[in-house]
């Protein structure tokens, strides 16, 4: 991981450097190209507009490491809230938020008892939900969370990191399920260990468990294979590769992240893979965003024109 990488990534868990940013206009402009808004209407009203592309979204509701129960019970509720505004404006949207924006690091019984509530509003709107991976401090309570809840609420999928090594040994746990995977490169600051180091050991990794997710017996136990990444190469592969099984475009999704590869994601869904964008909204925007800078340094040049616009 490069030097100015490793320094974005730790900058996003400085709660001093949020504050300082936060509030700045030339930040505020800097997010908007990754982001439509801060509040719900405003993804909402993205979410639609995705839709009469043909082209369906994810919403997630931005926030991390709350540990205070009535925060917790706060965002459990405003997930509630825009379940119903989805089902009312017949968007197809999915959801995925994060665990310890749910209490998790208040104790895996508050966040079950979150997420359960979520998921049965889910159930009855019809609407799927993912639970994002965070660091490798929360991926075995978050494993833990996810087997517990869905044994109920067969509507909730899991993201894996690719750049973790356990990942395809927790997949082959996953996949007798049949459960929802979305396979992911990875975000966060972890110990070298832990971790493939180069971008191409990650790439091949990734293009391993796409491979698993779309071998015959992980579909016959119904699993739903799904790629997050904007790395078209490697989704071509993935894509060549289900081919050569003899399956069908849509044997597997392509997620991505809104404002980052449009046209690409607009050329995959025309060519009729299931695209999906992810739209993030809130106002606790600054983690994420410092993430998604560390992912492609030049967006720094976003920033920088925007302290001058
Ligand atoms: C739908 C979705 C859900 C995700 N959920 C999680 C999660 O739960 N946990 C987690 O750890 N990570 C998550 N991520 C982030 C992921 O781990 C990667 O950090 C991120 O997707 C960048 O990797 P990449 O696969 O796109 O490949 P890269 O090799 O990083 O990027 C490939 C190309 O895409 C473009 N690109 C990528 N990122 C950016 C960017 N930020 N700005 C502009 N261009 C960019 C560039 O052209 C780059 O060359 C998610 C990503 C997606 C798409």
């Amino acid at each position: 991981m490069s030097l100015l990488r490793s320094l974005l990534i730790k900058g996003s868990e400085s709660a001093a450097l949020a504050r300082l940013v936060r509030d700045r206009a030339f930040a505020r402009r800097a997010v908007r190209r990754f982001m439509p808004g801060e509040t719900l209407d405003a993804a909402l009203d993205a979410a639609a507009g995705q839709a009469a592309l043909g082209i369906a979204t994810t919403l997630t509701y931005l926030g991390e490491q709350v540990t205070d129960a009535a925060n917790t019970a706060a965002v459990a509720r405003h997930y509630l809230e825009a379940l119903d505004r989805v089902r009312a404006r017949a968007l197809p949207c999915e959801f995925s938020l994060k665990l310890t924006h749910l209490g998790l690091d208040l104790g895996r019984d508050v966040c079950v008892e979150m997420l359960e509530r979520i998921c049965r509003r889910a159930g009855e709107t019809g609407t799927f939900v993912w639970i994002d991976m965070e660091g490798t401090p929360h991926t075995d309570a978050t494993l833990d969370v996810f087997r517990t809840v869905r044994a109920r609420h067969p509507q909730l999928g899991l993201c894996v990191q690719a750049y973790l090594r356990r990942t395809p040994a927790d997949v082959e746990t996953l996949i007798p399920l049949g459960a929802a995977l979305r396979i992911v490169k990875g975000a966060y600051r972890e110990p070298r260990a832990l971790v493939f180091r180069t971008k191409r050991e990650v790439a091949d990794a990734f293009e391993r468990l796409g491979a698993r997710l779309l071998a015959p017996d992980a579909r016959r136990a119904g699993v739903r294979a799904v790629f997050g990444t904007h790395d078209v190469r490697l989704l071509e592969r993935l894509r060549a590769r289900a081919r050569a099984l003899g399956l069908a475009e849509g044997a597997f999704e392509c997620h991505m992240l809104y404002g980052i590869r449009t046209a690409e994601q607009r050329r995959l869904a025309a060519e009729g893979v299931p695209v999906r964008v992810l739209i993030s909204y809130g106002e606790s925007w600054f983690a994420w965003y410092m993430r998604r800078l560390a992912e492609r340094p030049a967006n720094l040049w976003f920033v920088v024109k925007s302290v001058f616009a």
